[in-house]
């Protein structure tokens, strides 16, 4: 094929133009259906992936690991630039895209671009992400410039936005993974379930794109659930209490311990060269971090292959549940593996099964791949649980949950299928403390006195759908210990986009758990409101941006403050009246 016949990327920069122009579902969704149409079918995986902004699927270990700060190294050869004209940019524009763009318009770099004989390709842009991804090693960060320098050389100012955008995970334009399957069912003609599911189950919607359209139905019925291929997990919605969740579930569940650790999808191969492979939560591989876990496995589940899932927590010498964030340093560490075994030794508690033998079970009930997990697991425990339709003695087994030092309950509907990837009401979460936010740090300042070395004191924000940013709702310096100071920052340096005085703005990357009183109206913010007393329960490596919680969620918690101190005031003048 010549490399006439490819697509250009700049096809595609301009295509992203256009669906961040309207704020119409359906426009978005019949202009990419045109735009994917019209691909060679070599392109179709590449550039679905490259539109939602996602350069690897799901379920690939690939990872870029482009910070701005690299990615500012090749501009700053480029251009020259100024940190003050970065910053300006930045403060006009909000998006780094967008400043990229505006330097390469500034520099009279349109004509450079165009003297180059052929242009950038979807499908060079892409092969040329795979490589900087593979890149390892010693001197990986100088030929990862190299890589990038040579993309950014070639790229016109609109093209230059959109490598950077993907390149930071930053495309933001409104189309989301959910639209690309409507998009696809429509283009196509294809059942949106059918697709879904097929997403659902290769974590790879490039590559569902690429059966749906050269394959269509048929293809699509083949696609199956297989094993070293991590499905996303189905995750909780929240109820206030036990009662709520009994009522949800028409009137008895299943209670399962909340245990307050890190989730595991482990995945496991006996014939053959046995095989086993352990993910986390973001299904990034963390095998060689849990070797521990690893042999108990192998040495426990005797099945041939299986794909089960549980909770994993860290022990402290009283037998009781350490905090969250001594896991993640199990959970983060590859090297010294080791001696952090033994310092922290953790236990895995399973709580589902979702393959065994070559059967698929998401599609089967709770409680039959419940009976059949406890079945296989030898004498690896599940989640403590009960059922029951009964709230007292629901109750009662929250109050042991919080005794023992867990998080609270999750309910489980008895009769409900596995949904990978789905927050629905067929779990629901029941915690003790107040409700939490999970927030995106936006930007962080460095603090006073002792806590000046640090950037300790965090700009908070929570997603909005409808003007695809980040809403401040206020500020935090409480909660963390030194040592996460010290690691936070580090972190955040890396993520750093500008300075201003003692504030650094950063790309909304690290997610922390929130506690606050109150939500209040503010005048202060954009958004309206503002968190009263807000500190850091914990800081959520494992979740990713797109998993905090949105301004709607925000509105409803505020709604329901207000509704609840109303029927407060009710009950206080009743009884005033009598
Ligand atoms: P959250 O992170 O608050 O949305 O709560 C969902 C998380 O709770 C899951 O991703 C699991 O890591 C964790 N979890 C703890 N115990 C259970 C359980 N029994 N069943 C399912 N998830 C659990």
């Amino acid at each position: 094929m010549s490399l006439k016949t490819q697509t250009a990327f700049s096809k595609l920069s301009e295509l992203c133009e256009k669906v961040v122009a309207t704020t119409k579902r359906l426009e978005k969704m019949s202009l990419v259906g045109e735009f994917i149409a019209k691909l060679l079918p070599e392109e179709v995986e590449a550039a679905a992936l490259l539109i939602i902004g996602q350069p690897f699927p799901r379920a690939s270990h690939r990872v870029l690991a482009i910070s701005w700060a690299a990615l500012y190294d090749v501009l700053k050869e480029m251009f020259k630039p100024s940190t003050d004209e970065i910053g300006t940019l930045f403060r006009e524009s909000g998006d780094l895209g967008e400043v990229v763009r505006r330097l390469y318009l500034k520099s009279g770099r349109v004509a450079q671009a165009t003297l180059f004989p052929t242009p950038l390709t979807i499908t060079e842009v892409y092969q040329t992400f795979t490589v900087i991804a593979d890149v390892q090693g010693t001197g990986s960060r100088r030929r990862k410039t190299g890589h990038l320098r040579s993309l950014f050389m070639h790229a016109t100012p609109l093209e230059a936005k959109y490598l950077t955008k993907i390149l930071l995970g930053d495309q933001r334009i409104g189309f989301n993974e959910g639209m690309l399957e409507g998009t696809i069912a429509r283009a196509f003609n294809l059942p949106l379930p059918l697709v879904q599911r097929a997403n659902m189950l290769t974590g790879d919607l490039g590559k569902v794109t690429r059966i749906a359209r050269e394959e269509g139905i048929t293809g699509l019925q083949k696609v199956r659930l297989q094993s070293f291929t991590p499905l996303l997990p189905m995750l909780a919605a929240q109820a206030k209490d036990v009662s709520e969740a009994l009522l949800q579930h028409g009137g008895e569940s299943a209670f399962e311990m909340k245990l307050d650790g890190a989730r595991v999808q482990i995945h496991q191969q006996r014939n053959g060269q046995p095989k086993i492979r352990v993910y986390s939560r973001r299904l990034t591989e963390v095998t060689s971090s849990l070797p521990d876990l690893v042999t108990l496995i192998q040495k426990e589940v005797t099945e041939t292959s299986c794909i089960l899932e549980g909770e994993v927590i860290a022990i402290g010498l009283d037998g009781r549940p350490l905090p969250f964030q001594h896991l993640m340093r199990r959970f983060r560490r590859v090297r010294g593996v080791e001696r952090l075994v033994k310092e922290i030794p953790v236990r895995l508690f399973l709580f589902d099964l979702l393959m065994l033998n070559d059967e698929v079970l998401i599609d089967c009930p709770y409680t039959e791949r419940r009976k059949r997990l406890a079945s296989i697991c030898g004498s690896i425990p599940l989640v403590p649980q009960i059922i029951t339709m009964d709230s007292r003695e629901a109750e009662t087994f929250f109050d042991s949950a919080i005794q023992k030092g867990h998080e609270g309950l999750i309910a489980k509907r008895l009769d409900s299928p596995y949904k990978p990837g789905i927050r629905g009401k067929s779990w629901l979460k029941i915690k003790e403390s107040l409700e939490t936010l999970d927030l995106v740090i936006i930007a962080a300042e460095y603090g006073t006195g002792r806590r000046h070395r640090w950037l300790s004191d965090y700009h908070l924000g929570a997603w909005d759908p409808e003007t695809a940013e980040f809403q401040m709702l206020g500020k935090t310096f409480k909660g963390l210990t030194d040592a996460e100071f010290e690691e936070i920052t580090k972190r955040l340096l890396e993520l750093q986009v500008e300075r201003r005085g003692n504030v650094v703005l950063v790309q909304p990357r690290i997610v922390v758990e929130i506690e606050f009183d109150e939500i209040q109206r503010s005048a202060r913010y954009p958004s309206g409101k503002a968190l009263r007393f807000a500190r850091v329960k914990q800081i959520r490596y494992d979740k990713s941006p797109d998993e905090a919680d949105t301004i709607q969620r925000v509105n409803e918690i505020f709604e329901s403050q207000f509704l609840r101190k109303a029927s407060t005031n009710n009950v206080g003048r009743t009884s005033l009246s009598k």
